[in-house]
């Protein structure tokens, strides 16, 4: 029987940051579907969950990608987010 030959990436951040997310319903309130406050440094990432899966995946990168990079103008952020999305979710990665 042959074995699976597993293999591990040579780097991987050692500390990254980690998220807090909240699902909050921010539509009405905050006039839109994510939200956060990357000069806070908090790292508090709401979503509001009343999205389709796919968009509420496009939603979180988004959001994730403003914490990460706090100073990128909306346009990349946005175009960022969405191709990330679109290619998990081409490959198949859901919400469980
Ligand atoms: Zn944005």
């Amino acid at each position: 029987m042959k074995r699976k030959v597993v293999v591990k990436p040579k780097s991987r951040a050692k500390h990254p940051i980690k998220f807090k997310l909240r699902n909050k319903f921010v539509y009405e309130s905050d006039d839109c579907v994510g939200q956060c406050w990357p000069s806070t440094k908090n790292r508090i990432i709401e979503i509001d969950p009343r999205q389709s899966p796919k968009d509420y995946l496009d939603t979180l990168i988004h959001e994730s990608l403003h914490e990460l990079f706090p100073r990128k103008a909306e346009r990349y952020i946005l175009n960022a987010g969405t191709s990330i999305a679109n290619l998990l979710w081409r490959l198949g990665y859901r919400k469980k």
